[in-house]
């Protein structure tokens, strides 16, 4: 009887611990990707993600067919798709890798439970995360809600498992089997097609990110600590969408980045760790996810939902959207956006800042935009840096905290080199006005914190 293993948020064959197990089974093996717009719960992706995806199935089918299996697609609810499938095929086994929200985990114990019951072995494994976020507790047995004391306890027990070498073989099964075409899920814009800045900035699959993580190690990675907050410069690793799609594990990266660590002293070494926390970021916003599996759409801290959001001024947020607010930096890291699918990690807290606190529109709006246009959008990471920005998330920053856009365009952009790429009439008659007084708005937007302060 062949095994199933069922790909998710981990399309690599590399350190794969669900096709690991498959193979060590020693029966044939069936992948299967499921496109799951049906379940209850589950978010439709964003058109950005869905160009992504599109590009990573062809990179991973093409992976397994090279080593010898095949990859089936599948839509519909996972449930009754994967029940069906493992049905069909007659497989003794199904694998996984865990995700971790909520309307995906009880799909995932469903399925579990009716598989079990008819007799086949399931089981899944930590693949997407170095520490399940049920291990990681406090002393009184409850989720870490501040930052720095869950990273310490994270990185003081025993380390991240190794990586698995990436399979030389995998026995594929020979039964014939029904695959949907990817053209048939039509996951590509074609009218219109937005795709071209998508296409020249990202090779999505596993070995454009193993490529891009030797290079970052190679040419970035003793700068790091220095450099990852001037968005000019090529400083960051660009490992985000990888990550969000499972091309790369974070154990592949971490051990990667910490035997560079291993090797380096002073500077290199402070900019080695710095990276390795920024993995622990990561951990933490998917951490806060499984314990609040509302991030999207909930505050975090409960006495937000007393701030007094005005009504949405649509004009505003289409200006925000689009790049013409007339505050240089932010509209460079909204068209950068717009156009490549990603946005540098300073000028994402910049915009967030001035939709929120300068715009008084509501977080949710900008975490929609962004989740609809980013590449690396995920469940986790999206949602919870719009809260920290907002004030209303986990450890987030201080609500005073307004960054001013000019004042971080002069500090973290001096030459104004980020902001000529992406705004080229940046200087001329043709850069619109600034749409609103920045004193005035912070001003306000203080004057609307008072509230949540009253009901605290
Ligand atoms: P590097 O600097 O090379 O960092 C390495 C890895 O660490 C990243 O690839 C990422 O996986 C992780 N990481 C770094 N910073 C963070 C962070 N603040 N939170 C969580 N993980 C982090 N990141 C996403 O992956 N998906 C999102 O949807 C997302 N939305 C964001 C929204 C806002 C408003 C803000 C302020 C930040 C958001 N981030 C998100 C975090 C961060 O901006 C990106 O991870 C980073 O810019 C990706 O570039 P990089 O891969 O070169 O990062």
């Amino acid at each position: 009887a062949p095994s199933v293993i069922w790909f998710r948020d981990d399309l690599r064959v590399g350190d794969n611990p669900a096709l690991h197990a498959a193979i060590q089974r020693g029966r044939p093996i069936v992948g299967v990707f499921v496109l799951d717009e049906e379940s209850p719960g589950f978010r439709a992706l964003g058109g950005a993600s869905l160009w992504w995806l599109h590009r990573s199935l062809l990179s991973l089918a093409a992976s397994l067919e090279g080593l010898g299996a095949r990859l089936i697609l599948r839509s519909g609810p996972a449930e009754s798709v994967i029940t069906a499938l493992t049905a069909s095929v007659g497989a003794g086994a199904v694998f996984w890798n865990r995700r971790y929200g909520a309307a995906e985990r009880e799909v995932d114990t469903r399925i579990k439970a009716g598989l079990r019951a008819g007799g086949v072995e399931t089981e899944s494994f930590a693949g997407s995360l170095l520490f399940e976020p049920w291990t990681i507790r406090t002393g009184q047995d409850r989720p870490y809600s501040v930052f720095t004391p869950f990273w310490r306890a994270c990185t003081s027990g025993p380390p991240p498992r190794m990586p698995y070498p990436a399979p030389r073989k995998i026995p594929g099964w020979g039964g014939a089997m029904a695959s949907d075409g990817l053209a048939d899920w039509a996951l590509e814009p074609t009218r219109p097609d937005w795709a071209a800045g998508l296409r020249s900035e990202w090779e999505p699959g596993e070995a454009s990110a193993r490529a891009l993580l030797d290079t970052f190690l190679r040419d970035a990675l003793d700068d790091y600590a220095d450099a990852r907050d001037l968005p000019a410069e090529p400083a960051t690793s660009r490992l985000a969408p990888h990550l969000r799609w499972g091309e790369i594990s974070p154990y592949q990266v971490w051990h990667a980045a910490d035997a560079a660590r291993a090797g380096a002293t002073g500077r290199a070494a402070a900019s080695a760790t710095r990276f390795l926390t920024e993995l622990g970021w990561r951990e933490f916003c998917y951490h806060t996810l499984f314990h609040a599996p509302e991030l999207a759409s909930v505050n975090i801290r409960r006495e937000f939902d007393a701030f007094p959001w005005p009504p949405l001024d649509d004009r505003a947020l289409r200006a925000w959207q689009q790049g013409r607010t007339g505050f240089p930096l932010v509209d460079a890291g909204m068209r950068e956006l717009w156009r490549t699918g990603s946005m540098h990690n300073r000028v994402r807290m910049v915009v967030a800042s001035f939709l929120t606190k300068n715009l008084l529109i509501d977080w949710r709006e900008g975490e929609r935009w962004f989740w609809d246009t980013l590449v690396d959008a995920d469940p986790a990471s999206n949602p919870f840096n719009w809260q920290w920005v907002a004030g209303s998330g986990a450890d987030a920053a201080p609500y005073f905290r307004v960054f001013n856009p000019d004042l971080q365009a002069a500090k973290f952009d001096p030459q104004g080199e980020y902001i000529r790429a992406n705004v080229p009439e940046w200087g001329t008659d043709a850069y619109p006005a600034p749409i609103v007084d920045l004193g005035d708005t912070r001003r306000a937007a203080l004057a609307a914190y008072d509230q949540v302060k009253r009901t605290k």
